[in-house]
């Protein structure tokens, strides 16, 4: 007797169910994806219990006939391809015909769905793959589709779900996935009965500050910085947060042709662009959108369609590293705004650079570590290795906005700073209360001097009458290896004593009576994280570790001298609103803020 036989129809659909509506979240992002394809302009959501009880999503898009409807439900019914090569030039979020079949195996579904050119519309009621009601009806242009208590004939799956505040969560970042991706379509999000989201049509940066900005009080997308590049394989084009802003929740997102994507390699190229300018625990936020040619990708790995394989993945993943790490060089050259106030433009403090001088300058009189004695400086910016650090494009500045270079003076000689706590230094200027974190802004100039030391070849080295004897790990002895360079430039001066052991002669000058022990071994730790091989990349990832060391601590207290030193000298840089890791040195308490207080 043979014994293979096919699987009744509700059978095979609920297995497929399995792979594609997992949960109530991949049902919504199915129908929202139907209506998007439908070339709906308004969808509604509405959601009841986290989507146990009810889904529904009401749309304006195309409609489907009477006959079309019921293949809609068939297994492998589909109105977007026909033929294999169709994937390879694929325009529309759904291609399997497999959504609608899983979603009525696995619920009750009640549909009604009108075409522009029909009178009337067609009601259908599906229970578990079942029709049960079929008839006609009146009901607007589009498509309007509700999914009731999902999983309602498989109790095994009803128990996998989780809390309804956890499907609550997964149905939002769903809702998010697609709604970022449309931002010329409006979206009603209904939740329980309340309106909790109304998205109105707009621009890519206006719908992310409608997702992200809300009931935060300030604008999100300030914090974000441009990113485009252009080439025959590939556009890609967003968004990317500013080092200041990285946090532990950041908002990362791909999307490719419309279409979200989770793609962990391309994700290191965007981390290894902010190489050294976040601290390890934090993350930046990233909107990117890739648009190519659809034969370049394939969609159709995953039944979710969320992995996406790029055909050029080396080439895309070098591109994107490369515009995200000239975004973030502009940035740093350029003046820092104020994001905690939105639409208002800060002005730098002092002159920042004048356009088109890509070049180093040298100051003749630049003297660069002597904490206790105060340089009287004109105002006019000398240290430029800054920019340095972030290769931007050689023309940048020639086109920067012209208020960043309109700015006000000011005249450190004629305030008294203030150190407060121990921590701080309070400066009254035109635009409010400055408050600088000390700290931070001692190793912001440190770290700027000892590159622009390096770059000038300007050693400043200390010899050590007691050499002290640093034993390296192998890993260790590895990565100094590969920085010895680095290290000499800076005025480490070691010699070989075995294999993995050196004494050391001479030390930066900056580290004065410290022991260089830990800080070689720190400071090695830090190369060894760094995975970009560009020298530049080391050469700033060692300077900040060395002025971090070296860098007075909170607590200590500062003479005025000291501080009206340290001013000097930050307010010389061509930025010092942030430190080189992103951290932030100066805030602003305006006038207004003060007089709220009272
Ligand atoms: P796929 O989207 O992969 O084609 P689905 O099972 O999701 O498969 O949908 C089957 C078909 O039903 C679609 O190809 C489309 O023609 C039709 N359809 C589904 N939802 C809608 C909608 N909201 N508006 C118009 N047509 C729809
Ligand atoms: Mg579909």
């Amino acid at each position: 007797m043979d014994i293979i036989h096919l699987l009744p129809d509700s059978v095979a659909n609920q297995i497929a169910a399995g792979e594609v509506i997992q949960r109530p979240a991949s049902c919504l992002k199915e129908l929202v994806e139907n209506s998007l394809d439908a070339g709906a302009r308004h969808i509604r959501v509405i959601i009841r219990d986290a989507g146990r009880t009810l889904l529904q999503v009401v749309d304006d898009g195309s409609g489907m006939s009477e006959t079309d409807v019921r293949m809609a439900f068939e297994r492998h019914a589909t109105s977007k391809i026909s033929r294999a090569e169709d994937l390879f030039t694929l325009r529309t979020m759904g291609f399997r015909g497999e959504a609608l079949p899983s979603i009525c195996a696995v619920s009750q579904v009640e549909i009604m769905t009108r075409r522009a050119e029909d009178e009337v519309g067609t009601l259908l009621e599906i229970h578990g793959s079942e029709v049960v009601r079929q008839e006609i009806c009146e009901c607007p242009v589009g498509t309007n589709i509700k999914v009731k208590n999902l999983f309602y004939n498989i109790p095994v799956r009803r128990k996998f779900l989780k809390t309804d505040q956890t499907e609550r969560r997964n149905l939002i970042t769903e809702f998010n996935h697609i709604v970022l991706v449309y931002p010329h379509v409006q979206f009603t999000l209904v939740d329980n009965d309340e309106i909790v989201s109304e998205l109105t049509p707009g621009t890519d940066k206006q719908r992310i500050e409608q997702v992200f900005g809300k009931g935060t009080g300030r604008s999100f997308t300030s914090g974000l910085v441009d990113i485009h590049t252009e080439t025959e394989m590939v556009t890609i084009r967003g968004f990317i947060g500013k080092p200041e802003l990285a946090n532990r929740q950041p908002q990362q997102f791909f999307f490719v042709n419309g279409r979200y994507m989770r793609h962990p390699y391309f994700h290191k190229a965007v981390l290894s662009a902010y190489q050294g300018l976040l601290p390890g625990d934090l993350n930046p936020s990233y909107f990117i959108y890739f648009d190519v040619n659809p034969d370049r990708i394939d969609v159709n790995i995953h039944p979710t369609k969320t992995e996406i394989k790029f055909a050029d993945e080396q080439a895309v993943f070098q591109m994107l590293l490369a515009t995200v790490r000239e975004s973030l060089g502009k940035f740093n050259v350029a003046p820092s705004l104020d994001f905690d106030r939105e639409g208002e433009l800060e002005m730098p403090l002092v002159s920042s650079i004048p356009a088109a001088t890509p070049q180093i300058v040298v100051d003749p009189t630049y003297t660069p570590f002597h904490p206790q004695t105060y340089h009287r400086q004109s105002y006019e910016p000398k240290v430029q290795g800054w920019e340095q650090l972030y290769e931007p494009q050689p023309d940048f500045k020639s086109s920067q906005p012209s208020e960043d270079t309109a700015l006000f003076n000011l005249d450190l000689e004629a305030i008294v700073p203030y150190q407060y706590d121990g921590r701080y230094i309070l400066l009254p200027a035109q635009e409010g209360l400055l408050i600088i974190n000390q700290h931070r802004a001692h190793y912001t100039v440190l770290c700027a001097e000892l590159l622009e030391n390096i770059a000038q070849q300007h050693t400043l080295m200390q010899q050590v009458l007691f050499p002290e004897v640093l034993e390296l790990t192998p890993e260790e002895q590895t990565v100094f290896l590969d920085a010895k360079d680095e290290l000499q430039a800076l005025g480490f001066n070691l010699e070989q004593l075995s294999i993995r052991e050196y004494s050391i002669m001479g030390i930066p000058a900056i580290l004065g009576a410290n022991s260089a022990v830990p800080v070689l071994h720190n400071i090695l730790a830090h190369v060894r994280e760094t995975q970009s091989s560009a020298r530049t990349e080391w050469q700033k990832q060692i300077a900040l570790t060395l002025a971090k060391e070296t860098a007075i601590p909170y607590g200590k207290q500062l003479s005025e001298v000291e501080i009206r030193d340290l001013l000097s000298r930050l307010f010389n840089l061509p930025t010092y609103r942030f430190a080189p890791d992103g951290k932030r040195v100066v805030s602003v308490l305006s006038d207004d803020e003060i007089s709220k207080r009272f």
